[in-house]
Parts: structure tokens; C-alpha cells; sequence
């Protein structure tokens, strides 16, 4: 009698072992099986990211310069006030004055038309005031902002339409595309130059 009992209780010990084995099991395989399909499905991976990515790729950076004529007439402070109202936000800027060749490299796109040495006399005339700008869609926003190249058709609630005098001395430059900002960026400031 004794035997039998004790071989019944080896018995149950034996089974308990086996089936908390087989729940163990079942639960190591299937958290490897969700951590599998998690990593094999893209829509899963870049869920996180996706939106974040999207937003950050919406804020730009486009260079903005006083021209001399603006900063001699005393216009700087409206000019950075309005750029400011239209909810720019100015992430580093600095006064220098040009040389022939800084003017000449940074408008090399120009060098043959007719207006260039006009155009780097202005900007070798007296000090002008670098910005960069950060916003949403900063360089379509800025251009608009700036108004027409030509001041005389510059819309009059614009910089160039309040500011600027002429074709050539019109108060203000800004990039004309995202790659532009990027080298006119650099041509002006170091990255540590820039507030992040
Ligand atoms: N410019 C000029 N005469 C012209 C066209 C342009 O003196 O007929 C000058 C003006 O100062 C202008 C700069 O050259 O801002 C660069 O010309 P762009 O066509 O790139 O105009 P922006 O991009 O400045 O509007
Ligand atoms: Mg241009």
C-alpha cells in the first residue's frame, strides 16, 4: 500500500514538473512569435516615427540678408519686427561687410548679366545684417514675405514694397530654395553658430 502511494506521488510530482514545463514553453514561444512579426512588419516599425519625420521635415531654415541700402536708411529693426510677426523665429545672425569676392562668389549665378557689377557695388557699399530663419515652409513664406525683386512691383505691404528703392537696392535677400539655403547658410555661419 505504502508503494503504491508513494509511486502516486512521484507519479503527480512528475506531472506537475512536465505541465509547468509546458506552460513556460508555450510562453517563451509565443513572445519570440510577437516580437518576430512586430520586427517583420514595416508598417509596424515605422508607425512611431512616421508622424514625427512629417513634421520635422516641414521646418526650414532659408537665409535672409539686409542689404546695405536698408541697414544705411536705418530699416533693420522694422525689418527684423515684421519678419518676426510673420512668425519667423531668428536663429543666428551677425553684421559683416562684403568683399568683391565674398559678393562675387555668393551671387556667382549672376556673374554674366547685366546687372552683376551693379549688384556687387551695392553689396560691397556698407555693412549688411545676415539671419537665418526658421519656420514652417521658411523659404516659399520668406519670398512672399520679401515681395518682387523689383521694389517698384512689390506688393506694398511687403519688405521690398515698404523698403526697398529700386531693382537693385531693394532692402532685402532671400534664398529661392531649399538647396540655396543650405550652401547661403553656410557661406555665412558655422554650425555651432546656430541656435538649435
Ligand atoms: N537685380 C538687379 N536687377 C535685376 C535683377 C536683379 O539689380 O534686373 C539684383 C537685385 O538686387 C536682386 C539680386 O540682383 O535682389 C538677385 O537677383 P534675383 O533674380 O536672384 O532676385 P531675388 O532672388 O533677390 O528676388
Ligand atoms: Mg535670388
Amino acid at each position: 500500500m505504502n508503494v503504491f502511494k508513494k509511486i502516486g506521488s512521484a507519479f503527480a510530482v512528475a506531472l506537475m514538473v512536465f505541465s509547468v514545463t509546458a506552460i513556460a514553453d508555450d510562453g517563451e514561444k509565443s513572445s519570440q512569435e510577437q516580437s518576430s512579426v512586430a520586427a517583420t512588419n514595416p508598417d509596424d516599425a515605422n508607425k512611431g516615427n512616421e508622424k514625427s519625420d512629417k513634421e520635422q521635415s516641414k521646418t526650414e531654415r532659408t537665409l535672409c540678408m539686409i542689404k546695405p541700402d536698408a541697414v544705411k536708411n536705418h530699416k533693420d529693426k522694422e525689418i527684423e519686427d515684421m519678419i518676426k510677426a510673420a512668425g519667423f523665429k531668428v536663429v543666428a545672425e551677425k553684421e559683416i561687410t562684403m568683399t568683391q569676392e565674398q559678393a562675387e562668389e555668393f551671387y556667382k549665378e549672376h556673374k554674366d548679366r547685366p546687372f552683376f557689377k551693379t549688384l556687387v557695388a551695392l553689396m560691397t557699399s556698407g555693412p549688411i545684417k545676415a539671419k537665418v530663419l526658421e519656420k514652417e515652409n521658411a523659404v516659399k513664406d520668406y519670398r512672399k514675405l520679401m515681395g518682387a525683386t523689383d521694389s517698384a512691383k512689390a506688393e506694398k505691404d511687403t519688405i521690398r514694397g515698404k523698403f526697398g528703392t529700386d531693382k537693385t537696392a531693394n532692402a532685402v535677400h532671400g534664398s529661392d530654395s531649399p538647396e540655396s539655403a543650405e550652401r547661403e547658410i553656410k557661406f555665412f555661419f558655422k554650425d555651432g553658430e546656430i541656435a538649435n
